[in-house]
């Protein structure tokens, strides 16, 4: 058939673009290995499950789907700037947390401009700035880890439009304080848009504190999901604290209806659930601080990580990566961010990290 070359077309316009690639399905795994149980330990949800309450008013809503949502998902961020203490023009609601980062960037960044962020960042800031035709300046970290912050300020030029630091890091784990945050943002242009990445806010709420009212800069974005700590990952929505007229811009590249109804009631429903994320935050931290425990004994701990997951460093993670998988183990190899050595385990309940450790133990002695 005489047609239209598609492939030839998408790829011209997306030449560099190299695809996300998430953690490999379970039932992949259980197809190649000829298993019939395995445990995914790679891509940070969360164990337990979202909160019962969220269940319920999804369950509620679901009668109501032949509706579209409200478009504006006015009760979600009325609620969300209510917990933030902020305006409610002052939020911007995506699907998930990475549909928000895409439309700040593809907002603010095109081709000529630059977007700064860490070599070993979140790999969606390259995608969407790749996407968006602007360039990316990817800054080494100090110790291979952590986030340069001097480095990154230097980067920055009249070109420089948007700025991404994910806080904690994913895939490093490393958390910067806010004192040196503030510190790096003093430094920047008015008009450079700084997005501070806090999918793993909670885990670290401890810490940091209130950072949205805490830091300041006019380009200020504070992006925050409800996919790891919330136990809404599958739902696919988050959210951003900006500056009223910055968050009145991107709605302008948003599609109408981006957050879709479940979503938006789950979210609602979970975020009134206050003490079901603290007791899943703390067994979170209980667990991690046993399995990096674990992994330091047997001299492979990766570095200390202040989210929900846990690295492994051995210059033979290959083998291990294909090892724990044989036994049913799906651990998120880094080679992807240039951490060839490094083998990223998020933290599950406490039978899936157990699984895990005597995985780990069985192959041990021939590693
Ligand atoms: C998981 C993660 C997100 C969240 O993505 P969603 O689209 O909200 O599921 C955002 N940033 C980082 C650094 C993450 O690790």
């Amino acid at each position: 058939m005489m047609g239209i070359d598609w492939m030839a077309r998408a790829v011209a316009q997306t030449a560099g673009l190299y695809p996300y690639v998430p953690g490999k399905p379970i039932e992949q795994l259980l197809r190649e290995k000829g298993l019939s149980h395995a445990v995914k330990l790679a891509s940070n949800e969360n164990p337990y499950g979202p909160s019962p309450k969220a269940i319920v008013a999804m369950q509620k809503a679901a009668s109501e789907v032949h509706r579209y949502p409200d478009g504006d998902a006015n009760a979600l961020k009325l609620k969300l700037a209510e917990f933030h203490t902020v305006k409610k023009e002052q939020v911007l609601v995506g699907n998930g947390s990475n549909e928000v980062l895409e439309l700040l960037i593809r907002s603010f960044a095109g081709s000529g401009d630059e977007v700064i962020y860490a070599q070993r960042a979140f790999i969606v800031y390259a995608l969407a700035t790749q996407a968006a035709g602007a360039t990316g300046i990817a800054v080494p970290e100090s110790d291979g880890l952590t986030h340069d912050l001097d480095a990154m300020a230097i980067a920055v030029t009249d070109k420089t439009k948007v700025v991404c630091i994910a806080n904690p890091n994913n895939p490093t784990g490393t958390l910067l304080g806010n004192d040196a945050m503030q510190l790096f943002l003093d430094q920047l242009p008015r008009n450079v848009v700084v997005i501070i990445d806090e999918a793993y806010y909670d885990f670290v709420a401890h810490q940091l504190g209130d950072s949205v009212h805490t830091l300041k800069h006019p380009g200020l974005v504070i992006s925050r999901t409800f996919s790891k700590a919330y136990g809404l990952a599958g739902c696919r929505v988050g959210y951003a604290v900006a500056d009223a007229e910055l968050v009145a811009v991107v709605n302008r590249f948003r599609e109408p209806f981006n957050v879709n109804l479940l979503a938006q009631v789950a979210a609602m429903a979970a975020l009134d659930d206050h003490d079901w994320v603290k007791d899943k935050v703390a067994k979170t931290a209980i667990e991690r601080d046993k399995l990096e425990a674990e992994l330091d004994a047997m001299g492979v701990l990766g570095g200390r990580c202040f989210a929900n997951f846990v690295l492994l460093r051995h210059s033979r993670s290959a083998d291990i990566l294909r090892r724990l998988e044989d036994q049913g183990i799906i651990p998120r190899p880094l080679a992807g961010y240039g951490m060839p050595e490094y083998l990223r385990i998020s933290v599950g309940s406490a039978e899936e990290n157990a699984a895990f450790l005597a995985a780990l133990n069985h192959i041990a002695g021939e590693i």
